[in-house]
């Protein structure tokens, strides 16, 4: 897709029904929980265009589905060892998630949401939701500035600012905009963008490990694609 996904708006709801690209259960790539089994949930659209996205969805066709079988799928797909349940996208914070929140936590996972950072919906503050934001624009909410476990940020040799983060914007390409910088303290993960160049890709790896030893950062590789899975 790399940047062609149509930009969708908020979409407020009442939380019994999200648009669902897919559900599935994979090892998580990246961040904190990195290497440990998930349920992944991607909700469908997003409310920014990155040029470099390689997100894949299909707005026509997303189905809207009910939290409940949301919940059932996800516990039925993941055996009970499995106790994490990603939301990704897209942005999945675009989406009404009072619902499905506390529906997964019934069925014995805590949450990780993985976002932008752009929106806030206050079932986010809820004790058994982890936010994990990596940012693409210049500003954040200041509720997920506060509230991040964790800052995640992607690696790309010429887009490297003197903190060893991105230094230019994400919504067009040479852009000199920096993305929102991590909250002081902050756990800060970083890894290489997947510029589907072998050789790129390379020095891209190799661009976050000498990042992550100048600023202390952690280093991560996207573990799933390592493991052939989705
Ligand atoms: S915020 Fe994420 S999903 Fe949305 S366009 Fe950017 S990279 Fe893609």
């Amino acid at each position: 897709m790399l940047g062609k996904n149509p930009v969708r708006k908020r979409e407020p709801g009442d939380g019994t029904r999200l648009q669902v690209t897919e559900i599935f259960h994979s090892l998580q790539g990246e961040g904190p929980y990195a290497g440990r089994p998930a349920l992944f949930i991607r909700l469908t659209g997003c409310n920014l265009r990155c040029w470099w996205c390689d997100t894949q969805w299909n707005d026509e066709t997303d189905p809207y589905l009910p939290i409940e079988d949301i919940a059932r799928t996800a516990r039925d797909l993941a055996p009970a060892t499995t106790a994490l349940a990603v939301i990704t996208g897209g942005e999945p914070v675009r989406q009404a998630l009072h619902g499905l929140l506390p529906a997964l936590h019934g069925h014995g996972f805590r949450a990780q949401i993985e976002t932008a950072g752009t929106l806030w919906q206050d079932c986010l503050a809820a004790p058994y939701v982890d936010i994990v934001v990596s940012p693409k624009t210049p500003r954040i909410h200041p509720e997920i500035h506060d509230r991040a476990r964790a800052f995640k940020y992607v690696t790309r040799v010429g887009d490297i600012g003197a903190d060893g983060l991105p230094a230019r914007a994400t919504q067009a390409a040479g852009g000199k905009a920096a993305v929102a910088r991590p909250r002081p303290g902050a756990p800060v993960y970083l890894s290489p963008c997947d510029e589907f160049d072998e050789a790129r890709n390379r020095a891209n790896r190799r661009a976050v490990a000498e990042t992550a030893l100048a600023h202390g950062y952690t280093a991560g590789v996207q573990l799933h694609k390592v493991f052939d899975l989705p």
